[in-house]
């Protein structure tokens, strides 16, 4: 018989099938904030936005242990610093304590601020499978004004592939002579495994023009550009969730899971590089993740 002490059996089973995906979206939520993929405070404005959301019920201990670099002591310490209770989930901080919080991790790990003063060079980089090469063709296709780098490799090329439009496919040999030339602006070992540069002079000319180039190379080269010329636009493209960066790397299955693997490593390094960006674009949506990394440049 179903009363309020004991609810019918469909109810049961309805609230721990809840209780399940509740727990699955709070997980998720932590991955994101353990690999860098949400900053702290960007996980607080969602729990407070909605205090019934995976953030908002999250406990303020679970929260803090998902930080990397914050463990169990460190988390003990800062919340009897914080005057904050261990039981409490983030949704019911009182506003001094979120205050408290926010404060802490301001200074703590604060937030990249965007630089004014960028100039013309605009680098977008970020893990594998994020999705760059997607929304580099798409900034091309629907901005004619912008000039697509086409960088020199020393990998084959893929069906469809051609050469002088999406790469310059050159031998080792010919890599060698490029950089001994002085003719890339960056080049780096991609993947453990070929060669890719970025080409000098067309770049130089298209600058020269006014004109906007865009790059889209890994981490290395952009740290290379970085060093090269200090006033280049950084953008980083981040993935909407960890989760869904291994769903995007196992759905396109061009890599077998040793390579997946690796590669999933690469891309937590790179996350956690995203601080020396100077803007970082999540790529939910490719026609309006590529709007919002041409709005940088105008
Ligand atoms: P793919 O072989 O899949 O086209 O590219 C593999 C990786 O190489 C991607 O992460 C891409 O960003 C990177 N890449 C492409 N061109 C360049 C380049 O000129 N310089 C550097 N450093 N990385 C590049």
């Amino acid at each position: 018989m179903a009363d309020s002490t004991h609810p019918p059996e469909v109810d049961r089973v309805d609230a721990s099938r809840k209780a399940i995906a509740a727990r699955r979206a709070r997980a998720s939520v932590k991955r994101d904030i353990a690999t860098r993929v949400i900053t702290p405070q960007a996980a607080l404005r969602r729990a407070w936005a909605d205090t019934a959301s995976a953030a908002g019920t999250m406990r303020v201990t679970e929260f803090l242990t998902s930080i990397p670099a914050i463990g169990e002591g460190k988390r003990d310490r800062i919340l009897s610093e914080l005057g904050i209770s261990p039981v409490k989930r983030l949704g019911g901080l009182g506003s001094r304590q979120r205050r408290a919080l926010r404060a802490f991790l301001d200074r703590r790990m604060p937030e990249p601020l965007p630089r004014p003063g960028r100039s013309r060079l605009l680098v977008l980089a970020g893990p594998t499978a994020v999705g760059k090469g997607t929304v580099a063709a798409r900034i091309a296709a629907d901005n004619p004004d912008i000039v697509l780098s086409v960088s020199a490799t020393t990998r084959a090329p893929r069906p469809g592939e051609i050469d002088g439009v999406h790469y310059r496919f050159v031998d080792d040999a010919e890599f060698d002579r490029l950089i001994a030339a002085g003719d890339l602006l960056e080049h780096a070992t991609v993947h453990n495994s070929f060669r890719y540069g970025t080409p000098h002079a067309p770049i130089r000319a298209a600058l020269a023009e006014g004109r906007t180039v865009l790059l889209e190379i890994d981490l290395q080269g952009a740290r290379q550009v970085r060093a090269a010329d200090p006033s280049a636009t950084l953008v980083f493209l981040l993935p909407p969730s960890w989760d869904e960066l291994v769903n995007r790397l196992v759905g396109r299955g061009t890599e077998g899971p040793e390579e997946r693997t690796r590669r999933l490593a690469t891309a937590k390094v790179e996350l956690a590089a995203q601080h020396e960006f100077d803007y970082s674009v999540v790529n939910d949506d490719i026609g309006r993740a590529a709007q919002e990394v041409v709005a940088v440049t105008r």
